[in-house]
């Protein structure tokens, strides 16, 4: 369950209610919207109420986020539609091949040229992998579709979720993602 509010304090916020949230969390995406997801059954007036109280770290997280933007890296249209070319004869196959390898099956996959998450997969089992992935070295180009693979058996990112994708990696999921972390994926240039 999802929607958004215009909220008089903080501007906009997408609510999401959700069965695996214990509590409340808000988040400044890239662009600079905020999300808010409280557990599904509670009161969304009262997560509301929190990210009010917040208004202060949200303008804070807002300008820090702006900042990082400002510092991504650009791509021209020319550019990402080549990308695009390479991802369509590299990904199915390497997407095939992992999950073939380590047992793991998945329904349908598709390459989107998404700018905020390298990767998802659906509870039906579809995968999803940004075209972006094309700009990372192989290494971690495969850490990410293991990782949505490895969401195909545990839909969430639980212990075992992640002692799984530890195995499939030879115990080296933190510092994989860790190296993630230094990638950031372009913008287009205007
Ligand atoms: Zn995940």
């Amino acid at each position: 369950m999802s929607f958004v509010i215009f909220n008089p304090i903080v501007g906009e916020i997408e609510c999401v209610g959700s069965t695996r949230s214990r509590y409340v969390r808000i988040s400044v995406r890239s662009d600079g919207s905020l999300l808010l997801t409280y557990p599904r059954f509670s009161s969304v007036d009262d997560a509301i109420a929190f990210a009010e109280k917040r208004a202060e770290w949200i303008r804070t997280a807002r300008r820090k986020m702006a900042e990082r933007v400002a510092n991504y890296p650009t791509i021209s249209l020319k550019e990402r539609e080549a990308l695009r070319r390479d991802a369509h004869s590299v990904i199915p196959t390497l997407v095939a091949t992992l999950a073939q390898r380590h047992g793991l099956s998945y329904t349908s996959l598709r390459i989107s040229s998404a700018h905020t998450r390298w990767g998802s997969c659906s509870t039906k089992n579809g995968i999803s992998i940004s075209l972006f992935v094309m700009l990372l070295p192989e290494h971690l180009r495969e850490f990410i579709i293991l990782h949505e693979l490895c969401h195909t058996r545990h839909h969430n990112h639980s212990a075992a979720f992640h002692a799984l994708l530890d195995t499939l990696t030879n115990g080296k999921e933190k510092a994989l993602n860790r190296e993630l972390k230094a990638h950031r994926i372009p913008r287009i240039k205007s």
